[in-house]
């Protein structure tokens, strides 16, 4: 006999079907944190940032050296690195195959993209995360670009600059991806006893192992406004807690009021400032 019996339908909807999304190849553009409908072409003007609520959209890699490096003047380095399945790990889906899946759905082998480039002259080594190739998680990949990029810097005495948008280490990699995070902690490390400079921008959002390791240790750490910042998300914190977070915790307005972050930049001044920051704390030296 049954005491309960599963309902044939149910009234719940889940989320993220309620959540209505605007098919990205039309005019209009649904802001994530606002709700309001911006005009497309607008948008790509301000370089993805909401007009209405200043909001900024996650950006790519190949966007964001549009962005920051002068035109030509990147070169791209360690691409050939690409993620191996140690494990054999499998959950829905195996490791491997959803890795495939991404390389053909982002173009790209990982989530990290590294190489060099010049901010109004000046040459700078950086690294890219991005979040739209498996939640722009850390792995041995990544652990291993940052840690050579790091070691270039350092040779060529120039400063690092990293992005990161990261959900956090790559639960597909296990072990190998938390120890990704003492890693490259290091290689940061070597780079500032030698006096090299290194520059870290937070964009949304910049969570988990990422946060925890390389993403706060930068000599000068800027946030993109809104960004998602921290380790454990608010719900699991006040879950553990048993209190209730105040409004704005774990965004960058909040991060900086509480002096975890030094300033809050929006994109559109973000090479201004960079370029600002990187002449006064290297060339003038
Ligand atoms: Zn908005």
């Amino acid at each position: 006999m049954n005491w309960f019996r599963r309902p044939k339908y149910t009234t719940l909807t889940p989320l993220s079907q309620k959540r209505e999304k605007l098919p990205q190849g039309g005019i209009w553009i649904k802001c994530e944190e606002c709700n309001e409908l911006i005009y497309k072409k607008e948008w790509l003007k301000l370089l993805k940032v909401c007009p209405k609520c200043g909001f900024h959209f996650q950006i790519s890699p190949e966007e964001r050296i549009k962005i920051i490096f002068d035109k030509g003047s990147w070169k791209e380095s360690f691409s050939e690195i690409k993620p191996v399945d140690s494990l054999g790990f499998k959950d829905i889906k195996g490791y491997r195959e959803r890795l495939t899946e991404y390389q053909k759905k982002v173009g790209s082998l990982d989530a990290i993209t590294c190489g060099k480039g010049k901010i109004r002259g000046i040459t700078v080594a950086s690294c890219l995360l991005d979040f739209s190739f498996m939640g722009g998680s850390m792995g041995s990949v990544m652990g291993e670009k940052i840690a050579l990029t790091a070691e270039m810097a350092q040779a060529e005495r120039i400063p690092l600059l990293i992005f990161s948008a990261s959900g956090g280490a790559r639960m597909q990699e296990g072990i190998v991806s938390l120890l990704q995070m003492a890693k490259t902690v290091s290689a940061i490390n070597l780079l500032k006893k030698e006096g090299g400079f290194y520059l870290s921008v937070l964009c949304n959002p910049t969570t988990g192992g990422v946060a925890a390791s390389f993403a706060f240790l930068g000599d000068i750490v800027i946030a993109e406004p809104k960004a998602l910042i921290g380790f454990a998300g608010p719900r699991v914190i006040e879950q553990t807690i048993k209190e209730k977070l105040p409004p704005g915790f774990q965004r960058a307005e909040f991060l900086s009021e509480h002096g975890m972050v030094d300033m809050v930049v929006k994109r559109k001044e973000l090479k201004e400032k960079i370029f600002y920051l990187v002449r006064f704390f290297t060339v003038s030296q």
